[in-house]
């Protein structure tokens, strides 16, 4: 079977080869101590739960949902909106049902891309935005984040010529992998390029709410002129504990949001209803409740940096995400040192350079295993070196 050109010439998804990786490991019987998924380990909070078991039952929700999602559902991401980064939305022109926040991103370079046009991808980044303009027919214009630049695209940089031919960008804050988070004067310059050129701006805001020490993190909407120019994406995976749920949205410049839409009532037919009955419970979740969650990370976010720090490793200390963005020591690259932890120590972490290239002399950690098995991995690690 001969495979299309634009699945042969994919590299192989990173989190599928860092699986085999785990596979090999486990089968070895290695105490496998896994950092490498940001997947949280966390279950779901019991009142989303109930809240599902009580809308599975409902006969009405067995039917095919709105591809948009059901108006209930807009009406809570609307409310939180205002609640949390004082931003209005209207229900029903500038929000949408995703099937997790991934969909929307794979999806939105098929609304609005050409062939031929330019998309602004950041890297290190996600693999997802360079591979839906893949497949989209697109070129992707790698904007690199720097430690420099404190991990912001240096929109200076980029020439005339192609900004011209740019028809979209990704940008991502609080930002995976580097745990980065972006000023508001970024987020304005971001505003003034896209409206120069007409650029439509995908804000990827899936750790919005994954931050410390009491630092909100911005939502990009909150800018003056951010809907004329572009739409977030949110997740609940992160936020609630949800990744399995595949359930997310996409908000702002009602156009833009039209435009996906039309890609997905094509290809898709919504996300169950009981799914979105039980994430209007996980929208008004207590404060208390995502607080004790923060302090969870917390917790783990300072025993990993100040146990790689004692073992000589340097690494910036979060202010949002569960991952930490570590350098790494002399004398190792991002897969030497992958390879390291698992062999020597038996800690799977992400290289990197899987994120792009200037992700050379990196490896990512993800905070996604108790304490104590993060105290463990430090104490390895030491030994390792
Ligand atoms: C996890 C993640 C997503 C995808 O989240 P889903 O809503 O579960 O699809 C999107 N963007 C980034 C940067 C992520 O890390």
């Amino acid at each position: 079977m001969e495979l299309a050109e634009r699945v042969k010439n994919l590299p192989p998804y990173l989190f599928a080869r860092i699986d085999a990786m785990k596979e090999e490991a486990l089968k070895k019987g290695v105490d496998l101590i896994d950092l490498s998924i940001g997947d949280p380990d966390i279950p779901t909070p019991e009142h989303i739960v109930e809240a599902m078991k009580k809308a599975v039952e409902n006969p009405a929700h067995h039917r095919y949902p709105s591809y948009k999602g059901m108006l209930s559902y807009r009406e809570a991401v609307s409310r939180w909106y205002k609640k949390r980064f004082d931003v209005t939305l209207d229900p029903n022109t500038e929000v949408i049902s995703l099937i997790g926040s991934k969909e929307g991103i794979g999806h939105i370079p098929l609304a609005f891309v050409n062939p031929g046009d330019i998309v602004l991808v950041p890297t290190p980044g996600y693999p997802v935005y360079s591979i839906g303009t893949l497949f989209a027919g697109g070129e992707n214009y790698f904007m690199p984040l720097k430690e420099e630049n404190n991990y912001l695209p240096d929109l200076k940089s980029i020439s005339e010529n192609v900004l011209k031919k740019a028809k979209l960008m990704f940008i991502n804050y609080p930002n995976n992998p580097t745990s980065a988070v972006a000023s508001r004067q970024f987020f304005e310059e971001v505003i003034n390029i896209a409206s120069k050129y007409d650029i439509i701006v995908c804000h990827d805001a899936a750790y919005s709410e994954i931050y410390y020490d009491d630092e909100k993190p911005l939502s990009f909407l909150e800018i003056e002129g951010a809907k004329e120019v572009g739409i977030e994406m949110h997740s609940l995976s992160k936020t609630y504990n949800m990744t399995g749920w595949r359930i997310g949205y996409a908000v702002g410049n009602k156009d833009v949001i039209a435009g996906l839409g039309k890609i997905k009532t094509n290809l898709d037919s919504g996300v169950f209803q009981a799914i979105q009955e039980a994430s209007i419970a996980a929208l008004e979740t207590d404060e208390n409740v995502l607080s004790a969650l923060r302090k969870t990370y917390q917790e783990r976010r300072d025993t990993l940096y100040e146990g790689l720090k004692e073992a000589g490793i340097s690494a910036e200390k979060p202010k949002a995400t569960f991952y930490l963005w570590v350098k790494t020591p002399e004398g190792f690259d991002s897969t030497s040192f992958t390879a390291h932890l698992l062999e020597k120590a038996g800690v799977l972490t992400t290289p990197g350079n899987g994120f792009g290239d200037p992700g050379e002399g990196y490896v990512r950690f993800a905070l996604t295993v108790p304490v104590e098995r993060i105290k463990e991995a430090v104490e390895r690690i030491k030994k390792s070196l």
